[in-house]
């Protein structure tokens, strides 16, 4: 059984071949591709259905499928496979239409030569090998952006990569129809939340539209007593209520109920706001964001809506893991030479998705804002391996950054800390890493993920047309400064 959300879409599986080898070899053809993509169907590493599209042997045949494909809204991309030779002149008009995310599975049917049987039938039959570097070729040729994967289709290794690329393309599926909500502009000053929202539609999709403070209000005042009781009782049930100030927490939901109630409308997956600019509201939205960020939505604070709109996006790539993604930011450092640290939270708002315990709701005040103190939840985050996202507009043209992360439990109890916060070590090490990050640009917010992966990032940044730089354990400063330098080429004439 796959995810339900994911259910509704599906990859296309379409083999190669042609008419010269006859019916009796096309009919082995058939039946293989059958087993094959009924196994992958069913294999637990492939988040998303399979469906075998049918063995290709005329170009008409190739042209028809693809035409289907682009116009069936359930198809996420399409996964080819040469089980014979199929001559690449036939798949020239067909390839030339293509708009889905397109994976080329170089594998066989067989594993193992039949040594002692092995005859010229066998090899007509089974020949991959060749097949797929003709049909390689002709992609190559037409500069076609596609995802290669080679090896046993049985083995784990390969069906993770082809579910890896699975969720990449239906990041970018849903990048086509992710709308944030601004409540309000961005923080004043602040560079890195700022960017081309008209240039980022183009390229990536995203609807980013803004409405006034006022508006929610407005929304806030239709919401009833009785809406609140029962918000503030699933917040009773999901954590554990160390405050006596009922009334923040009920704020809280209220505004949470609006909130949710104006994404719903819009068909919106995330929002923004900022401190600055809260008008009548009188708590800057806490445990109500948290909450919100648990059931899925994206967020990003002080207007930043590039991270809402990442967070919403890479929530709704790892829907079924639940291992913890959400928006954050690098706050302060722990400078122990060797042993330094990053200490990660925002003003209120980290998802209860990276809690190690139960969260605890609080009310503190605000050190910022002079508002009134809001209710928030308060948890150590987990630890484990994890990945930190930030998009930014360099004038033109977009970067992905991501960072591989060491998420650690915090060295010691910080009692006195109002916020939920993560501990972390950078990749390669925190001095290099740190460098790095600042190199490239890397904003202060972030999405951090553990269910996210360079190869899912960079799989999504090609199908995006976006450049991706990725700082892991083999990453060094001086090969960087060498690619920012060619990819500074590449991407500025690359710009539309
Ligand atoms: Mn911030």
């Amino acid at each position: 059984m796959k995810f339900e959300k994911f259910a509704c879409y599906r990859f296309w599986f379409l083999v190669g071949s042609q008419d010269l080898y006859g019916k009796e070899t096309l009919d082995k053809v058939e039946t293989h591709a059958q087993i094959l993509v009924n196994s992958l169907d069913q294999a637990p590493a492939l988040p998303f259905p399979i469906t075998y599209a049918g063995t290709m042997k005329t170009s008409t045949e190739i042209e028809h499928i693809i035409r289907l494909a682009n116009g069936d809204e359930t198809c996420a991309g399409v996964i080819v496979w040469m089980h014979t030779f199929s001559p690449s002149k036939m798949w020239i008009n067909g390839l030339s239409l293509l708009q889905k995310p397109y994976c080329h599975l170089h594998t066989q049917f067989n594993r193992n030569i039949p040594n002692a049987e092995i005859d010229m039938d066998f090899m007509n039959l089974n020949q991959s090998a060749h097949g797929d570097r003709e049909h390689g070729f002709i992609a190559a040729r037409m500069g076609l952006p596609r995802k290669i994967i080679v090896g046993y289709w049985e083995d784990l290794d390969v069906q993770q990569h082809i579910g890896s690329w699975m969720r990449a393309a239906y990041g970018a599926l849903i990048s086509k129809q992710l709308k944030i909500i601004r409540f309000g502009d961005n923080m004043r000053n602040v560079a890195v939340t700022e960017g081309d929202k008209v240039g980022v539609q183009i390229q990536l999709g995203w609807q980013v539209n803004t409405w006034g403070v006022g508006d929610l209000i407005r929304e806030m005042e239709s919401v009833s007593e009785k809406e609140i009781d029962l918000l503030v009782q699933q917040y009773q049930e999901e954590y554990e209520m160390a405050t006596d100030q009922i009334e923040s927490v009920r704020y809280q939901a209220q505004e949470e109920i609006a909130i949710r109630r104006f994404l719903d409308r819009e068909n919106a997956m995330g929002f923004t706001n900022t401190f600055e600019d809260l008008q009548e509201m009188r708590q800057l939205p806490g445990l109500a964001t948290q909450h919100l960020l648990s059931l899925g939505y994206g967020y990003g604070g002080e207007g930043d809506w590039k991270v809402a709109a990442m967070t919403a996006l890479l929530k709704t790539m790892t829907a079924d893991l639940n291992n913890g993604t959400g928006f954050m930011e690098d706050y302060t450092y722990d400078l122990e030479g060797g042993n330094e640290l990053s200490l990660g939270a925002h003003m209120l708002e980290v998802c209860p998705s990276f809690a190690s315990e139960r969260p605890r709701i609080e009310v503190h005040p605000l050190g910022i804002g002079g508002k009134e103190p809001p209710a928030r939840l308060l948890f150590e985050g987990h630890p484990g391996k994890a990945v930190l996202v930030s998009l930014v507009d360099m004038g033109g043209r977009l970067r992905l950054i991501s960072q591989d992360i060491e998420v650690i439990k915090p060295i010691l109890p910080m009692p006195n800390l109002p916020v939920a916060r993560l501990m972390w070590r950078a990749a390669p090490n925190f001095k290099e890493g740190t460098q790095m990050w600042i190199l490239v640009g890397g904003a202060h917010h972030s999405t951090l993920s553990f269910d996210i992966t360079e190869e899912i990032l960079e799989d999504w940044s090609e199908l995006m047309g976006i450049e991706h730089l990725h700082i892991g354990k083999e990453s060094s400063v001086k090969e960087l400064k060498q690619q920012l330098k060619i990819s500074d080429l590449i991407w500025r004439i690359q710009v539309r």
